[in-house]
């Protein structure tokens, strides 16, 4: 049987993955996280990554990672087999150095450090059961790997939701739901939110679009004053949200002026899913922002 793969995104680390593979772990920011995938019966791909203050080299990074391995294989009383530099290689990365090591399970690693966003990343395969060898497995995923953003955008798909923001935009918070998926990024004061919803054939049986929005985000226009208009997207339908700053003083209305609010709310039928799209920036920005919806991608 054919294998499925998916796409992996997060903090611009970006990989291929085998699309049963799930997102189990899940922490940290640009500058430090980790997450692990899993298949229905173990752990799969482990990825860490880390900015460091100094110049590390990566097989010191790969002696401590090893070091911490074989304390834990003595602790459980396993034997570790360890094997440097298996010939893998991610062809994005300058700097890339692979190992492997074989004892309750069996794991194919490999470290790089990048000269533009300056991160060393880690990642580790485990092997599964049946399927692709593990070494053919590791390979493409290490050879898919990216660690910052192209052409401007910064790449985030996980748990099937697929989207891109302008690159200078960094997550600030996100709210990960089983029916809910919710990311809010900045940038200079400028506040970018995409938000996915499942089920929306059962959600939207006793309620319109726009009463699930008031529902499921109810503060997301707060400080504004909006218009609604109905409109076609994509062949969905689609509401769009146009707002200004509520204030009463004309001073700080002049002087607060200049910020806009733009929100999209959709529901793709095909994937069963409402879409939220929400903007709030300056009226210079106003129309590069708006046009970011087209980057969210919805099935
Ligand atoms: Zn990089
Ligand atoms: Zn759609």
């Amino acid at each position: 049987m054919k294998e499925e793969w998916s796409q992996f995104g997060f903090h611009d680390i970006t990989c291929e993955v085998p699309a049963d593979w799930d997102l189990t772990h899940i922490e940290g920011m640009y500058e430090k996280g980790y997450v692990r995938l899993d298949d229905a019966r173990s752990p799969r791909l482990e990825i860490r990554w880390e900015r460091p203050f100094r110049r590390v080299s990566l097989s010191r990074t790969i002696d401590k990672h090893i070091k911490l391995v074989t304390k834990e294989a003595r602790r459980a009383r396993h034997e570790l087999r360890v094997q440097r530099d298996l010939r893998l290689t991610a062809s994005s990365f300058e700097e890339c150095e692979s190992f492997s090591y074989k004892n309750h399970v069996e794991a194919a690693g490999l470290a790089t450090r990048c000269g533009v966003c300056r991160r060393v990343v880690i990642v580790r395969v485990f092997a599964g059961e049946g399927g692709q060898t593990l070494r053919q497995t590791a390979a493409r995923i290490f050879q898919s790997l990216r660690d910052h953003s192209k052409e401007g955008r910064s790449r985030w798909s996980l748990y099937g939701f697929r989207f891109d923001v302008p690159e200078d935009f960094r997550l600030v918070s996100s709210d990960l739901k089983t029916g809910r998926l919710l990311f809010d990024f900045a940038h200079k004061g400028a506040q970018l939110t995409v938000c996915r919803a499942g089920l929306a054939g059962v959600v939207l049986k006793d309620r319109t679009l726009s009463q699930w929005l008031e529902q499921a985000l109810p503060k997301f226009f707060r400080s504004f004053v909006v218009e609604k208009r109905s409109e076609e997207f994509r062949s969905h339908s689609s509401l769009v949200f146009t707002g200004r700053y509520k204030l009463r003083l004309r001073l700080a209305r002049l002087m607060i002026r200049p910020w806009f609010l733009h929100c999209r709310v959709w529901h793709c039928e095909r994937s069963d899913k409402i879409c939220v799209f929400r903007v709030i920036g300056r009226q210079k920005d106003k129309n590069a922002l708006e046009k970011c919806v087209d980057l969210v991608y919805c099935h």
